[in-house]
């Protein structure tokens, strides 16, 4: 049973590629391990939410993982914010983060591309912070995509380096969390090979979208003219919706548009019309879900009382080995 730790950044709602690129994973890890999901929202302050927007939000994310699957009862699951104590290690783990290589984390390098307007010391020490969250609780491994590789890398270079520094073997390595099997990724529906929210939502099906949102995404989605040549790659439009069949309507949908493309009579409206359908069966008991929590004030406190309640359990521990090892000693 590994102890397991992974953050979700509040940044709106969940889209298809989410839940099966990640989400789905989660519940599952959750049976085997001992996991620890946080809702960054520390990390979301460098692009500097409302008020109202950050709460809004976190409840968001929040209502979308309890709707999926995530257990609260088996799962650790808390606001970042809730437990200072990540704070305070990210502070003492900034200390011995050097800035030259702080500032070559291709992330950072991203992000002053994008925001040149705002390239806060935050984004600097993004890294620190996500190292801070991952070995306040001693973690082993961390289910990262792609693009959080290099970090978990510099959280390995900062666990090693206090270990070093204070001649302890306190801080366990960080590794990444083995799926086992090939991770899944959702195409989108504007012919781009991965569904992302960044282009206003039009190439993604949020789980929260309405029935109604969903056949006229999917109606718009991008085609060609028609089959040419059957045996010729299909354009990636087109791909991209026979695989989206493939995951929401099943082989016997599949291979029935597979033979009409083939025979060169296929309709895309008629392929679009169902997997619209069987996309709304598929979201539709989130959505279901998603509406009760929403207005379950109550039951949402409870939850993040008890998230925060455990993992205070869990850093404070930690927090005060550290302060110890540090030399932090009270008279
Ligand atoms: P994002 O909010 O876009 O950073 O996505 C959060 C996580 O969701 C990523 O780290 C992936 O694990 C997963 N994800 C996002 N988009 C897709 C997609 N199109 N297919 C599969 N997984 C995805």
């Amino acid at each position: 049973m590994a102890l397991v730790v992974s953050g979700i950044r509040p940044t709106g709602n969940l889209h298809l590629g989410n839940y099966f690129g990640a989400i789905r994973n989660f519940v599952k890890m959750q049976e085997e391990n001992n996991c620890f999901f946080f809702i960054a929202d520390y990390h979301s302050l460098t692009t500097h939410p409302t008020p109202a927007d950050l709460h809004g939000n976190v409840k968001t994310v929040l209502v979308e993982f309890l709707a999926c699957g995530l257990n609260p009862e088996k799962a650790t699951l808390y606001i970042q914010s809730d437990l200072p104590e990540t704070a305070e290690l990210y502070l003492l783990l900034n200390m011995n983060a050097y800035i030259g290589e702080l500032e070559r984390c291709t992330s950072f390098k991203e992000k002053i591309r994008n925001q040149p307007q705002n390239v806060n010391v935050g984004l600097l020490t993004y890294p620190t912070l996500m190292a801070a969250d991952i070995i306040i609780h001693k973690a082993q491994q961390v289910p990262v995509g792609k693009d959080q590789e290099q970090h978990l890398e510099m959280a390995r270079t900062f666990a090693n380096r206090f270990n070093r520094l204070y001649k302890v073997n306190f801080f366990p390595e960080p590794v990444a969390y083995n799926f086992g099997e090939e991770l899944i990724k959702i195409p989108g529906l504007d012919g781009s090979p991965k569904m992302s929210k960044s282009d206003n939502g039009s190439s993604a099906i949020f789980l929260a979208d309405s029935p109604e949102m969903i056949r006229k995404k999917v109606m718009r989605a991008v085609t060609d003219s028609g089959p040419v040549d059957p045996d010729q790659p299909r354009s990636q439009g087109v791909e991209n919706l026979f695989t989206l069949l493939a995951y929401f309507s099943g082989n016997e949908a599949l291979e029935h548009f597979e033979s009409l493309y083939r025979s060169g009579s296929i309709r895309y409206g008629d392929l679009k019309k169902q997997l619209a359908e069987d996309i709304i069966r598929f979201t539709s008991p989130f959505r279901e879900k998603m509406a009760a929590l929403d207005s379950d004030h109550e039951y949402l406190k409870k939850v993040t009382n008890l998230g925060a309640e455990k993992a205070r359990e869990s850093a404070g521990k930690t927090i005060r080995e550290i302060r110890d090892i540090i030399g932090f000693k009270p008279f």
